[in-house]
């Protein structure tokens, strides 16, 4: 029966969605940048702790914009892991730029240093990571190679909002950070990003880009009289309505994360002796890092057996999907990138990676169904 179905993700409804839209459309403001867009972006600062915070139409606007940012042009070249969302890519192509391809961590599906100091070239002018799952990256061994090659490090920090690297708050490591309010996303207002910043001088230059290229933010703030056309940009700023929404959602932001750590947990100490048994690696979280339970993933020792798994939990009415097809593979990446070496890593996790549901309201019951659906299998 379809309503006994377990499906994979489904969004969080915060108590004050509906009175802080309601708001919003009895008001005569509902374009960009009114109180509740710097109430959601307060809510920002505080949990990230990054001392600049724009919101954004998408996270991969924000990516756009870390582009802008850094002046990214048909000369340049930018490092994307293989093992990655198409955004990542594609927002850097988009400036002309030619994407480079190169390996994951089996440990945990980020960029592996390794990997990019192989791929580095005198055009190398970013690194674009991905937590994925909402672990961190090695910022580390990235930082390290930053300082050495002097190129920029863009953190695509969609699944990582709240996550930390040895104290430091996700998405303020790098140049620029980016987030995702995407609906399938820890913290959403149906589509939406941010992007995160400390240095001041990049902040001023993306205020006017996410602005048409006008200095409005600085004329509401009352800082000039009037405002014009400054520089190159776009319309990257949400409207009002999704600012209420996501603010609305970041006011219950501890709910949302310890509910979804709370079936994280679950997951992480009901499978070990079935993985043990069944050659199948779970999800690991290195000890410096706090991860967001932005995901819970099982990996299978081959794809036909993974096949077997999502269909066997099919089946059983409960939706667990495989993730990202490598990008150095798909019709764009051939087309647009360049893989200096094969990123064997990322096809294998690619290709034996099965995520179970994961939401904050599974419910114990539905939390046990998946359990005993995962360890009724054999691999
Ligand atoms: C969801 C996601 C994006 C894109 O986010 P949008 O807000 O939908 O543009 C980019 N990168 C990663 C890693 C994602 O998971």
């Amino acid at each position: 029966m379809s309503s006994d179905r377990i499906i994979f993700s489904r969004p969080f409804r915060a108590a004050r969605e509906l009175p802080n839209v309601e708001a919003v459309l009895s008001s005569d403001h509902s374009h960009g940048d009114g109180p509740f867009t710097a109430a959601a972006t307060a809510k920002l600062r505080d949990i990230t702790g990054a001392p600049h915070a724009l919101i954004t139409t998408s996270c991969t606007h924000a990516l756009e914009m870390a582009g802008l940012l850094l002046e990214l042009g048909p000369e340049d070249e930018v490092i994307v892991p293989s093992f990655a969302f198409t955004s990542s890519a594609t927002a850097m192509a988009l400036r002309g730029a030619t994407v480079v391809f190169a390996d994951i961590d089996s440990a945990t599906g980020n960029l592996d240093p390794e990997s990019v100091a192989a791929a580095v070239t005198p055009r190398t002018k970013a690194v674009m990571v991905i937590h994925y799952g909402g672990v961190a990256a090695d910022m580390e061994g990235l930082q390290r190679l930053a300082d050495t090659h002097g190129f920029a490090i863009i953190e695509d920090n969609a699944h990582g909002l709240g996550g930390y690297y040895r104290g430091r708050p996700l998405g303020t490591i790098g140049t620029v950070g980016a987030l995702s309010f995407h609906d399938t996303k820890n913290v959403h207002c149906g589509e939406g990003g941010a992007v995160l910043l400390t240095d001041e001088i990049l902040m001023a230059r993306a205020e006017i880009i996410r602005e048409k290229g006008t200095d409005r933010a600085r004329f509401l703030r009352g800082a000039v009289d009037k405002y014009s056309w400054q520089d190159i940009g776009s319309s990257y700023l949400p409207s009002e309505l999704n600012a209420a929404v996501l603010d609305a959602q970041l006011a219950e932001f501890d709910t949302i994360q310890n509910n979804r750590h709370r079936v994280w947990n679950t997951y992480a100490a009901a499978l070990p002796d079935w993985a043990a048994r069944n050659d199948v690696q779970l999800m690991t979280v290195p000890s410096d890092r706090e991860h967001t339970a932005h995901l819970y993933y099982v990996r299978v020792p081959t794809e036909h057996r993974r096949d077997a798994l999502i269909a066997h939990l099919s089946q059983r009415g409960i939706v667990a999907p495989f993730h990202y097809i490598p990008l150095d593979s798909s019709p764009a990446g051939l087309k647009l990138g360049r893989t200096p070496f094969p990123c064997v890593r990322s096809a294998e996790f690619s290709s034996t990676l099965v995520r179970l549901p994961l939401w904050p309201g599974l419910t114990e019951e539905q939390l046990t169904r998946v359990v005993d659906g995962v360890t009724s299998f054999t691999v």
